[in-house]
C-alpha cells in the first residue's frame, strides 16, 4: 500500500536489544528509511561513518545544535546525540516512512513536534537479562556499563507514555511484534482516508 510517510520512534534502555530489532525489521521493510544520528561518541569496532552514525566532535556538534540542525538532541551517557531536521523533513516530504532509534529525552522532543508519530518502547524481559546483555556486549568499558545500567532505570520510567511496548525476550517474536506495529500503522485512518475520499469523487 502507498505510504503517507510515517514516523516510527524506537526507544528503550541500552541492552534492551533495539539495534538488533531495528536491523531485522528494516530487512523486512527495506522501504522504511533509518535516520542516521550525529553523535560525539567514538565509533565502536565495526561501526561505519554514515551508516551507523555521523561521528562528530563535541565542538562540531555544539555548532550544529546552535545552527538548528537538529530536530531533537540529547546528552546520553556523557555523549551528545542528535537527529538531523533535514533528513527527517526529506523523508516525510517524499512520503517515505522513517524509523528513529533515539533515547527517551529525544523521543519527548519528537512527540512535541510530531504528536501523531508512532512511539515504541523496547523492554528487556528482566533486569538480570539487561545486565547480562550489557556485560557481554563487550563494547563498553566497565564504567560505561555501570552508567548505562543506572540510566536504564530512569529510562524505564518513561515507558508508559509510549504507544507500544515490546518485551524483547525472544528476538524473533519481538521482530514480529514490531513488524505488526508497522503494518497496522499503515492502516490508520489518517493514512487511508485520503484514498477513501478519492473513491467518493466522481471521475
Ligand atoms: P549507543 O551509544 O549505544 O549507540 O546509543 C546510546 C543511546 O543513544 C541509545 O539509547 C540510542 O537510542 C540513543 N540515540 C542514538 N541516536 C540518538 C539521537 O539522535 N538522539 C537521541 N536523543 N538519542 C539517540
Amino acid at each position: 500500500m502507498e505510504s503517507i510517510g510515517h514516523l516510527f520512534v524506537l526507544s528503550g534502555p541500552s541492552g534492551a536489544g533495539k539495534s538488533s530489532l531495528r536491523e531485522r525489521v528494516l530487512r523486512i521493510f527495506p522501504e522504511v528509511g533509518y535516520s542516521v544520528s550525529h553523535t560525539t561518541r567514538p565509533p565502536r569496532d565495526g561501526e561505519i561513518e554514515g551508516k551507523d552514525y555521523h561521528f562528530v566532535s563535541a565542538k562540531t556538534f555544539r555548532a550544529m545544535r546552535k545552527a538548528g540542525v537538529f530536530v531533537e538532541c540529547a546528552e546520553v551517557h556523557g555523549n551528545y546525540y542528535g537527529t538531523s531536521r533535514e533528513q527527517l523533513a526529506n523523508h516525510l516530504r517524499e512520503r517515505r516512512d522513517l524509523l528513529l532509534e533515539i533515547d527517551v529525552q529525544g523521543a519527548r522532543q519528537v512527540k512535541a513536534c510530531f504528536p501523531h508519530a508512532c512511539f515504541i518502547f523496547v523492554l528487556p524481559p528482566n533486569r538480570d537479562t539487561l545486565e547480562r546483555r550489557l556485560q557481554f556486549r563487550g563494547t563498553e568499558l566497565q564504567e560505561d556499563v555501570k552508567s548505562r545500567l543506572e540510566n536504564a532505570s530512569k529510562e524505564l520510567l518513561e515507558a508508559p507514555w509510549y504507544d507500544y511496548l515490546i518485551i524483547n525476550d525472544v528476538l524473533e517474536q519481538a521482530v514480529e511484534a514490531l513488524a505488526a506495529i508497522i503494518r497496522a500503522t499503515r492502516f490508520r485512518r489518517e493514512a487511508v482516508l485520503p484514498r477513501f475520499i478519492n473513491l467518493l469523487q466522481p471521475e
